[in-house]
């Protein structure tokens, strides 16, 4: 597990407020990207184009520039979508600590199941989700709890169906 910046994308209709004061009508949806451009300074910027939406104050947590977000704007389109870098993060594959941070899980933080045909009793043994790893990371394939990964768990329902 390491820790990672995360940021968040939505997509907005209609800019309002302290973004548009001239109240112009605007036909087109607009991105948006919330990120920590500081420790503890969550800002609001195009993904498009990077430029930060400087006529908000930036915030204290990524919840409340989200909220910030949603107050600027008539309509939300679609939820927000948590991004690592430039590349869309899922749900599972995060979490975020009561410190705020979030991290990333790893194969490391994972039980996974022995490809077949291979033997138990090597160290680093190859998994069914291609990875290789030390024997301490493998679940039991015919008892005990399933692989906490899903990639694993998903093969290992398809060899036992
Ligand atoms: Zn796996």
């Amino acid at each position: 597990m390491r820790q990672i910046r995360l940021a968040y994308r939505a997509q907005f209709r209609q800019p309002t407020g302290a973004l548009n004061p001239m109240g112009l009508k605007l036909a087109i949806p607009v991105d948006v990207e919330v990120f920590e451009a500081k420790i503890g300074q969550w800002t609001l910027r195009s993904p498009v184009t990077n430029a930060v939406f400087t006529e908000l104050p930036a915030c204290a947590s990524a919840t409340e520039a989200r909220r910030q977000a949603a107050a600027n704007f008539t309509e939300q389109i679609g939820d927000w979508q948590p991004f690592h870098g430039c590349e869309p993060i899922l749900p599972a594959d995060f979490v975020i600590k009561d410190d705020g941070k979030a991290y990333l899980l790893e194969a490391e933080d994972f039980t996974h199941i022995l490809a077949p045909g291979q033997a138990a009793s090597r160290k680093d043994a190859p998994t069914l989700c291609g990875r290789t790893l030390p024997h301490r990371y493998f679940a039991n394939r015919d008892q005990g709890p399933p692989p906490t990964c899903r990639i694993c768990a998903a093969q290992l329902r398809v060899l036992t169906t």
